[in-house]
């Protein structure tokens, strides 16, 4: 999959070469790229902000430089994506139909966000999206793009290396997670449960997902 970045804080994405991501960078399993739309501005400052119409506080992302950058990194089999608390939840069934694309663009706001007309433009050109990874504001969209890129990225056959822990994770059934526990049995005077140390695979399955089911409804009952 390729993997493109519009971010005038490209340096922000440095987080993907590390661990899992940072591999499949590494193997060609991901293309990865930041491009800075300041390349696209002509005036001695690089300006790519500007004060709203309307009047209010705080600067608008100008639609030229996101344009012509999105000019040209997009194709019609690109999904553009635009990160912005106002966009639709992006969840795992998000993450899922994402991780099946050829090819990804993040368009990073930053400031009070940006210019309509560029997601509308960019409507006209490919698939669009406006994606939330939450109910809260952060001051620009590349942890939000890094964010969506893990998720979607350790989708991709051969990025996680046992594909079997993927199946069983929370969000995938609707459900989260059953609790982990590791070696020692023992530890601070907490036991693991002994349904775990029993070696009997249908017990184990039962209580697993007994407690998907109650962790589900005490901290995510909105899931239920
Ligand atoms: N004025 C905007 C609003 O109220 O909707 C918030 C702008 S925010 C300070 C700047 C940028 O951060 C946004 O354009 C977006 O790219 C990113 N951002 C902030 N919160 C986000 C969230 N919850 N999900 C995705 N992106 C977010």
């Amino acid at each position: 999959m390729k993997i493109d970045a519009i971010s005038v804080f490209p340096e922000m994405f440095d987080s993907l070469n590390h661990s899992l991501i940072g591999k499949a960078i590494d193997n060609q399993l991901i293309e990865f790229q930041a491009l800075n739309p300041r390349e696209f501005t002509t005036d001695v400052h690089k300006t790519v902000d500007d004060s709203p119409y309307g009047g209010g506080a705080g600067m608008v992302m100008k639609p030229e430089p996101l344009g012509q950058a999105l000019d040209k990194l997009v194709d019609d089999r690109t999904v553009v994506i635009f990160p912005s608390p106002a966009g639709k939840l992006f969840d795992q069934a998000t993450a899922t139909k994402l991780s099946n694309k050829k090819h990804l663009v993040f368009v990073c706001g930053r400031y009070e966000g940006i210019d309509q007309r560029v997601i509308d433009y960019s409507a006209t050109k490919a698939e669009t999206l406006e994606l939330s990874i939450g109910d809260y504001v952060i001051n620009g969209g590349e942890m939000a793009s890094v964010v969506m890129i893990e998720a979607i990225s350790r989708l991709i056959p051969g990025v996680i290396g046992n594909s079997e822990s993927l199946v069983e994770e929370s969000h995938q059934d609707g459900l989260v997670e059953y609790p982990s526990y590791t070696k020692p049995a023992s530890w601070n005077g907490l036991d693991v449960p002994e349904v775990l140390l029993s070696g009997n695979h249908a017990e184990i399955a039962k209580w697993r997902r007994q407690q998907q089911v109650e962790r589900t409804e005490k901290n995510r009952p909105d899931l239920i």
